[in-house]
């Protein structure tokens, strides 16, 4: 799976931001841990990972239990550690912050050990006898992967169709390389794919290549894991000139393979979401020396996290607050972003025009939802493009589950994972003669 990521991939040039501790500072941060009862970095956790268990394992010097109770609770703990947002989730949560005392590094810890479980190549799982059932998982991202493993491990074959030729979903073509590169997604999907029993067919788009009856027809159940589509635009005159381009496209092409950077003066990036952060600081730390984001709201409304923000300002992010893109112009390329400035109601202030000169601009202003794809199908519900389930990833169709961004909007790998594991056991319980769908 990893060769078919580039090898002179621009992402490449990217130090990890954590580092990894050694036995010793692990032990040291594990002592510090109290061990709460009712913890309450257990309960924002969407996958519920027993976290003092696994802390206290560490300091016991057991971290092949530490790591199994971590993959137990969580297939994707590995990358989970990287990429997880733990100031607003269990770190922050830590009964350290409220006594003004640095909090408990929960993300470094789970790293330690499953780094060490990867490194060790220990394997924790292994694949329930064969249930005669197969399973449909549109889509290779972490909810398909963390459904596909626990489905294995009731006995249910499974086939992953997935239209790109890397797995992995974002984690491979997403997230930021400061947190994981591409091939420790690859590395992270082979690992779970690894207890057996999971027929991958990449290069497969289903809608096109397959149709959904026919996933129907051969399959017991079906799961939809599709993620999100591609860039919104923002539907102003000159979009389509070269050098204008969606962000998440350009992540992707970075992370995979190389983007050109030579020459550029001044990236403009539009947007003040958590895509619009990251790609500031993969922009600055490729070398461009004037990265501005243009966001329409104010510093205080931004919907990226705080953290990550003050974290692009020592690497050379700007900001321009309150302000949108009326028109793009250039001869060939982009050259001109021509803006006006918003008011607090984020209504343009009259005669406020001004002319921003960029020769990349990266437009990372949300992503289309694919719940579209279904909508033929009968029984099946939409909210605003997202397919509406219970709690458990059932649809209102009969044995279609789903799971992930395509479900929630759009939020963390730890919730496509949660309802990755949450659908695979509905889709259990359906196959058994259960109660779900
Ligand atoms: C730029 C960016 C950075 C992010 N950074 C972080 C981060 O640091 N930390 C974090 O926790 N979360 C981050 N996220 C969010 C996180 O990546 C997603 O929440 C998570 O990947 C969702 O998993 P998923 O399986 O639902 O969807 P995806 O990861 O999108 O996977 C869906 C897969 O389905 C495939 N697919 C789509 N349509 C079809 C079809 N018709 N047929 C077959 N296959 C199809 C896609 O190619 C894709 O591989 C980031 C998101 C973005 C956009
Ligand atoms: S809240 Fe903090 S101190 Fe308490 S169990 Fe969780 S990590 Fe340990």
């Amino acid at each position: 799976m990893t060769d078919r990521i580039g090898e002179a991939r621009s992402e490449a040039v990217f130090e990890d931001f954590k580092g990894q501790y050694t036995r010793d500072q692990a032990t040291v941060e594990a002592n510090r841990c109290l061990f709460c009862s009712d913890a309450p970095c257990v309960k924002v956790c969407p996958t519920h990972i027993e976290i003092p268990q696994f802390i206290r394992k560490i300091a016991t010097d057991n971290v092949k239990g530490s790591a199994r109770t971590i993959f137990e609770a969580n297939i994707l703990g590995m990358s989970c550690a990287r990429v997880c947002p733990v100031e607003v989730l269990c770190v922050g949560a830590c009964v350290y912050n409220a006594m003004g005392v640095p909090p408990v590094q929960i993300g470094k810890l789970q790293r330690y050990s499953t780094d060490v479980a990867y490194d060790a190549k220990w394997r924790f799982f292994e694949a329930g006898p064969d249930s005669g059932k197969r399973v449909a998982l549109v889509g290779a991202g972490p909810a398909s992967l963390a459904c596909a493993h626990e489905l294995r491990r009731h006995g249910h074959a499974v086939t992953i169709f997935e239209k790109r030729s890397a797995i992995g979903g974002l984690n491979a073509t997403g997230v930021a390389p400061y947190k994981m590169k591409a091939d420790r997604a690859a590395e992270e999907a082979a690992w779970v794919l690894g207890i057996g029993g999971v027929e991958v067919k990449t290069g497969v788009a289903v809608g096109t290549d397959v149709s959904f009856e026919q996933l129907e027809q051969q399959h017991d159940a079906v799961f939809f894991g599709a993620g999100l589509g591609s860039d919104t635009k923002l539907g102003v005159p000159g979009e389509d000139l070269p050098g204008v381009s969606g962000a998440v496209e350009w992540i992707e092409q970075m992370k995979l393979s190389r983007v050109p950077t030579d020459g550029v003066r001044h990236c403009l990036v539009v947007g003040g979401g958590n895509t619009a952060v990251d790609v500031v600081r993969e922009a600055c730390g490729l070398g461009i020396p004037r990265v501005t984001m243009l966001y329409r709201g104010t510093q205080a409304k931004m919907s990226g996290y705080a953290h990550e923000w003050k974290a692009a300002l020592p690497e050379g992010g700007r900001a321009d607050w309150q302000a949108v893109v009326t028109r793009f112009e250039g001869d060939g390329r982009v050259e001109r972003v021509h803006c006006a400035r918003l008011d607090a109601k984020k209504q343009p202030i009259a005669g406020s025009d001004f002319v921003v000169e960029a020769d990349l601009v990266l437009v990372a202003i949300g992503q289309s939802k694919l719940g579209a794809l279904l909508s033929g199908l009968e029984g099946i519900a939409l909210e605003s493009g997202c397919v509406v389930t219970d709690e458990h990833g059932c649809t209102g169709r009969k044995g279609w589950f789903a799971g992930g961004d395509c479900r929630n909007g759009g939020k963390e790998v730890v919730n496509a994972a949660a309802e990755g594991k949450a659908a695979a056991l509905a889709i259990h319980a359906y196959l058994s003669g259960g109660s779900h769908a």
